[in-house]
């Protein structure tokens, strides 16, 4: 696909491509995440119609509220937790996710272990690390993962990747590569990195997952 591109998903598409060819990677091994947060029922439809399956949202309430509609309609959603989740939802987004992107601490792991247990289904999650070492940032420190990550086996929680929200307003792509060293090191396989401002840098340093919203609904109020 070479511009103009008929539609933002083509666009995301091509990068994607362009991404992979860089790295000598193969466009099936990316998930691109839709994050649809924010946005309604009628912008999402476009992309659903358009073949999409793979949506990411990060409030549970706002979820709720879109997509069991939606599903109705368009079969084999796949919906990934994006966003902070407080351990009071936890069994509210074990009903209602697919995946769950941002398991961040002891507190939360013991929270979704208890909500999976109930209502008999794991939810595969990845586990959040605070690359940047901001204090107003979610994630836990690089040195706690280890740690974190037994805890998620005693909570029988799979663990099927590490995901990152790097420092914004400078490059990324040191932090991705430190997310997909610590990936390496620990052996996890998946990377949750990249969003619409460097999802191509982040597939050229191993992402497996790219969150992108802006890139393919435009931007948010
Ligand atoms: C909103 C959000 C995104 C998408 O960001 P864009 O810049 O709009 O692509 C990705 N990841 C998380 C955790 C988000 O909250």
């Amino acid at each position: 696909m070479e511009p103009p591109y008929d539609t933002p998903l083509d666009e995301v598409r091509s990068h994607i491509a362009r991404g992979c060819k860089a790295s000598r990677r193969k466009p099936e091994d990316i998930t691109l995440i839709a994050v649809s947060k924010t946005h309604p029922a009628s912008s999402i439809e476009p992309l659903l119609e358009q073949g999409l399956r793979v949506f990411g949202e990060n409030r549970v309430q706002e979820a709720q509220g879109k997509w069991p509609a939606l599903r109705e309609r368009y079969p084999n959603v796949e919906l990934h937790g994006i966003g902070q989740l407080q351990s009071n939802k936890a069994e509210e987004a074990v009903a209602l996710f697919d995946y769950i992107h941002a398991l961040d601490r002891p507190s939360l792991v013991k929270a979704l272990g208890k909500a999976m247990d109930k209502a008999d289904r794991r939810v595969p999650c990845f586990l959040q690390v605070n690359i940047g070492s901001e204090d107003q940032k979610g994630g836990c420190s690089i040195e706690g993962l280890p740690d974190l990550m037994s805890q998620t086996q005693d909570a029988d929680i799979p663990i099927v990747g590490l995901m990152c929200l790097p420092p914004a307003g400078i490059e990324a792509a040191p932090f991705f590569a430190l997310l997909a060293k610590l990936a390496q090191d620990n052996g996890i396989k998946g990377l949750s990195m990249g969003m619409s401002g460097d999802y191509e840098t982040a597939i050229m340093l191993g992402a497996t997952h790219i969150r992108v919203g802006t890139a393919l609904f435009g931007k948010r109020e």
